[in-house]
This record gives C-alpha cells, sequence and structure tokens, in this order.
C-alpha cells in the first residue's frame, strides 16, 4: 500500500509528489498518457518563475526526474475508478488494484479543440490555445483569436496590446463574455471581429500563413501568423463522480485548501474548480494538496 497515490503526472501531480517524497511517504503516481500534462507540449514556457526560457518537455523532464529521484514511483495506468475502504482507497486500473491511504486527483484538463484536420499539425506552429503562455511569441504580428466567452476576448484584448493587428473570429454575432471585456473589444482599434464567421479550415506548409472561414453562407480567407483557439475547456473526470462532487463543467469540488467532498482525496491544479489555471497555480495547488495528504 502506498501512503499516497497521485493520480496525474503533470504539474501538479508531480509537484505534490516532490513535497510527499520529501516528507517521507511512499508516492505511487499513475498516468495514462505522457508524463508532463499540457506543458509538455508548449513550445517554450517564460512565465514559470526561476526559469527565463524553457521548452515545456524540458519543463516537464526536470520536474519528473527530481521526482523519481526523491523516490515516487511511476505506473503507465489509466484509474478508471476508486473505491474507499476501511484502509483508505483503492484505485482500480486496466492493470490491477493500487491501494493507497490517501489520494490526490492531478488529472488537468485540456483545452477543447476546433476538430480540425490540420490542427494538431500547427500546434506550436503558429497555433496555440493559451494566449498568457505563447501570446509574447507574436509581437508586431496579425494573429487570430477564436472564441466568444471571457477567455477568448480576454486573450484578444492582451494580443491588441503587443501585436500589429488581431481578429477575433466567432461563430454568432453576440458574445459569451462579461459586457466590460465586450466594450474594450470594441474599443480597441487594432482588433477586428469577424463575426456569424466559423474557422473550416487551417492552411500553411511549415506553420500556419492562413485560416479559412466560413462566414454569411461564404468563405474567406484571413492572412495570419497565429491562431489563438479559445473555446473553452474540457475536463475528464467522469470517472471518479460517485467519490467526489464535481460542478456542472466536470471540475472537481475543491478550494485553495484542495480538500474535495471525500475526506482524504485531494484535488490539484487544473482539474479542480479555480480561477486562473497557469503552471504556477498548479505547482502550488500540488504542494498544498501534498502536504495536508501527508496528515492524512
Ligand atoms: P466559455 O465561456 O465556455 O466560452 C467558450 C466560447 O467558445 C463561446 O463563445 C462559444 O461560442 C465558443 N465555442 C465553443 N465551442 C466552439 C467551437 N467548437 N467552435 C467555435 N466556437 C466555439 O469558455 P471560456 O471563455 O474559456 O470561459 C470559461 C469560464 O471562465 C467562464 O465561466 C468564464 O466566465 C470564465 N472566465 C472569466 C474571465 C474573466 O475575466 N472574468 C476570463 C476567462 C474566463 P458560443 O458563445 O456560441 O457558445
Amino acid at each position: 500500500m502506498s501512503d499516497i497515490i497521485i493520480v496525474g503526472a503533470g504539474c501538479a501531480g508531480l509537484t505534490a509528489a516532490i513535497y510527499a517524497a520529501r516528507a517521507g511517504k511512499s508516492v505511487t503516481i499513475l498516468e495514462n498518457e505522457g508524463v508532463g500534462g499540457q506543458i509538455s507540449t508548449s513550445p517554450r514556457v517564460e512565465n514559470y518563475p526561476g526559469f527565463k526560457s524553457i521548452s515545456g518537455m524540458e519543463f516537464s523532464d526536470k520536474l519528473f526526474e527530481q521526482a523519481c529521484d526523491l523516490g515516487a514511483e511511476l505506473e503507465l495506468a489509466r484509474a478508471e475508478s476508486i473505491e474507499k475502504n476501511a484502509e483508505g482507497f483503492t484505485v482500480k486500473t486496466e492493470f490491477g488494484d493500487y491501494p493507497a491511504r490517501a489520494v490526490i486527483l492531478a488529472t488537468g484538463c485540456r483545452h477543447r479543440r476546433l476538430e480540425l484536420p490540420e490542427e494538431e499539425r500547427f500546434v506550436g506552429k503558429g497555433l496555440s490555445y493559451c494566449a498568457v503562455c505563447d501570446g509574447a511569441f507574436f509581437k508586431g504580428k496579425t494573429v487570430a483569436v477564436v472564441g466568444g466567452g471571457s477567455a477568448a476576448l480576454q486573450s484578444a484584448l492582451m494580443l491588441a496590446e503587443i501585436c500589429e493587428k488581431v481578429y477575433l473570429i466567432h461563430r454568432r454575432d453576440t458574445y459569451r463574455a462579461e459586457e466590460k471585456l465586450v466594450e474594450q473589444v470594441g474599443a480597441a482599434a487594432n482588433l477586428e471581429p469577424v463575426l456569424n464567421a466559423t474557422v473550416s479550415s487551417l492552411n500553411g506548409t511549415d506553420s500556419l500563413e492562413s485560416v479559412t472561414v466560413a462566414v454569411n453562407g461564404g468563405r474567406s480567407e484571413i492572412k495570419t501568423d497565429g491562431l489563438f483557439v479559445c473555446i473553452g475547456q474540457q475536463a475528464d473526470n467522469a470517472a471518479f463522480a460517485s467519490l467526489v462532487a464535481l460542478d456542472e463543467n466536470g471540475y472537481i469540488v475543491a478550494g485553495e485548501d484542495c480538500r474535495t467532498s471525500c475526506e482524504g482525496v485531494f484535488a490539484a491544479g487544473d482539474c479542480r474548480t479555480k480561477q486562473v489555471r497557469q503552471l504556477t497555480t498548479a505547482a502550488a495547488d500540488g504542494a498544498v494538496a501534498a502536504l495536508a495528504a501527508c496528515r492524512v
């Protein structure tokens, strides 16, 4: 039996592993995809304190190495369900059961995709899901943002401050975003809304060069150096719905103390209800959740 099982080997999960292992606990990390989570696909990270610039992959590798050196063990298996019992918990996977005294859920979440055929090919080559992370790489250039929620409008406004031109492509003619942001978008001189429009194709040879949009029954091409897809995020916590409370969007209900509705189970990072989903806040959650789990 492990003292602590961590589900997810992203920034939150690996930080939790570092803290728990340093506290002398036995730690097993369950991960069903690659180590590092979302950030491992980011070409460069320039907003994590202590690193002026580092690739997401290198950052993930360093975190993983640090956790392993401290004694945390990784098992490549998907947590399919978790049962509470007299000793603690049993995490069930396709390869067997993993018992533990406490569980930290650090399953992350993923940016909703446009689901276009060329989408994966352009990630990191003009296409990004995070203006805060990658906006600075497009300084002085032309970019487009897709979406009509607060995240899209905030991203468009942030980009308008550093880019020459920003297109805001939204599939309806009214925004879902808060009114203050809508007003700011209307006032930004270099920000051009393209409404009732959906992106139908991504074009370019080595990197993104333009997007084709279907608008008012026709099609037009927008030349752009970058495309920021800000159409919401998706959590994937359905497997734990009978153990911990989820909100209406599937995020695990937990506050800054990372405690869930089930004693002994903690939620850290993007998978929990929170306002700011960043690498730094994921790391902070990992520390908070691990220190609490050590006291179970
Ligand atoms: P969101 O509010 O769910 O908005 C997603 C937007 O993407 C919507 O405008 C939606 O269009 C559009 N969309 C969804 N799927 C699409 C698709 N397949 N193709 C094209 N467009 C698509 O998501 P969010 O902006 O990420 O915000 C998430 C939550 O965080 C919200 O509660 C938001 O208020 C909050 N937030 C707040 C702030 C703030 O400053 N207060 C900043 C960021 C986020 P439709 O409108 O047509 O559905």
